[in-house]
């Protein structure tokens, strides 16, 4: 379109045209073909500048991905971290139980699993300050005179929640 524009500019420049029509013809055209040419700038203009903001956006949303995946990332690092040290935790008391349970009498470690799988895996309770702290109630005064004459072998029991009992120095008897 330049070039059109430019060759009529130069036939209108050289004087070969010389009829006032073919001349007034010839300089609409010019007219013409500069208004066209400035409305095509503006479109490419308008699509240059789309074509930034979306180039803009792009970055953005990269950026916001790569930023959410970094966090995801970090959490699951975190999260096998933690499953590792529950792992070895789990291991560790999973020894310990299997060296005390090895040192209880058959009978009782029978009572003891029973009591466990009926009372939401509590089978056996301390007594505390004269309260079961499997069900949490305290015992009476006859259970508590019970539990005195109690031989130190003898396997006690709650009342209220039939855990195994068991006394320490906090005992509160
Ligand atoms: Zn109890």
């Amino acid at each position: 379109m330049r070039q059109r524009a430019a060759r009529d500019q130069q036939r209108l420049d050289s004087g070969a045209v010389t009829s006032p029509k073919d001349l007034e013809s010839l300089q609409r055209e010019i007219t013409s073909l500069a208004k066209r040419q400035g409305d095509l700038e503006d479109v490419v203009l308008e699509v240059m500048e789309r074509r930034e903001s979306a180039q803009e956006r792009v970055t953005e949303l990269s950026d916001r991905v790569s930023a959410v995946q970094a966090k995801a990332d970090d959490a699951t690092a975190r999260r096998d971290a933690a499953t590792k040290e529950l792992d070895e935790q789990a291991a560790t008391v999973t020894k310990e139980r299997e060296v005390v349970a090895g040192s209880v009498p058959a009978d009782l470690m029978k009572l003891y699993d029973r009591l466990r799988a009926q009372q939401g895996g509590v089978g056996a309770a301390r007594l505390y300050q004269r309260r079961c702290e499997g069900c949490r109630l305290e015992l009476n005064i006859t259970e508590v005179n019970d539990v005195k004459a109690a031989s130190p072998d003898t396997v006690l029991r709650c009342e209220n929640c039939q855990r195994i009992l068991v006394r320490t120095s906090e005992s509160g008897l």
